[in-house]
């Protein structure tokens, strides 16, 4: 009776044993979530010694900020081999990267922003509007010149950002549909023209002013030859972004230190 009882014993052990494994694994699994792969696209306007305007980042912030990127493991990659990663849903997209981009030709872009290309070995690209280049009214402007003598580093990609930077929403509203059109079509093909003529460069990328996009302007920039477009939605790109649509964070000069750090990894 007793070596029953003792049998009955060791079998109902055996069977808690088993069933407490069992209960636990019907808890939802606790498996590490992980983040969807994203690079930033980090966005620039203006530098200089003081903080100007909301656009300006400080010269010495920015290099503060390129220095964080060195320090932390990160990779400046070209905007275009982001692109090639995109493109090729194969491929995982490029670890511990960021790209750097800076819009509207401002001439400090030349005398503080490339400076730091040069000494720091990073690839930049920038989103000119051709018509204030070299413009006596448009004195803030970077000359052709000037444009010309960054892209000989061959650390600097020139890409569109139309032709005057129109805000197309009140262009929209202003003009009867068909001149809308036309106003936009001229917008997108004169600045890559003027663009192509002027750098003997190819130029396939468009940054919408004012990160100002819809359906039909994805439509008119795509008939124009442009590949990819990017916004200013202020978060990192993944594989889920349109090519048309690409975010960038645009930096400014409180973005220092982890939160600075912040735009560099995942999506918001
Ligand atoms: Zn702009």
């Amino acid at each position: 009776m007793l070596r029953f009882f003792g049998g009955w014993l060791a079998a109902m052990t055996a069977m808690l044993l088993f069933i407490c494994p069992s209960s636990q694994a019907a808890e939802p699994p606790q498996k590490a979530v992980e983040p969807p792969q994203s690079v930033s696209i980090l966005l620039y306007h203006r530098l200089g010694p003081d903080h100007a305007d909301d656009m300006t980042v400080t010269t010495p912030v920015v290099e503060s900020q390129l220095k964080l990127i060195q320090e932390r493991g990160y990779h400046v990659i070209p905007l275009k081999s982001l692109l090639a990663a995109l493109a090729d849903p194969a491929a995982p997209l490029p670890e511990r990267s960021v790209v750097l981009t800076a819009d509207d030709g401002h001439k400090t872009v030349y005398t503080d922003l490339f400076p730091l290309i040069k000494k720091y070995q990073i690839p930049v690209t920038l989103f000119i509007y051709p018509s204030a280049i070299s413009n006596p009214s448009a004195p803030y402007a970077m000359t052709w010149e000037q444009l010309a003598e960054m892209k000989a580093s061959g650390l600097v990609d020139i890409q569109s950002h139309t032709f005057w930077h129109p805000n197309f929403k009140i262009e929209k509203k202003r003009l009867a549909p068909a001149a809308y059109e036309k106003f936009t079509q001229d917008q997108l093909v004169k600045s890559k023209t003027v663009l192509e003529q002027k750098l003997g460069i190819k130029v396939d990328q468009l940054a919408w002013p004012f990160g100002i996009y819809d359906d039909q302007l994805i439509q008119w920039a795509q008939a124009a030859g442009y590949v990819a477009a990017y916004t200013i939605d202020r978060r990192a790109v993944t594989r889920a972004d349109k090519m048309m649509a690409l975010p960038r964070s645009i930096v400014t000069d409180a973005d220092r230190g982890a939160r600075f750090e912040a735009l560099l990894t995942a999506p918001k």
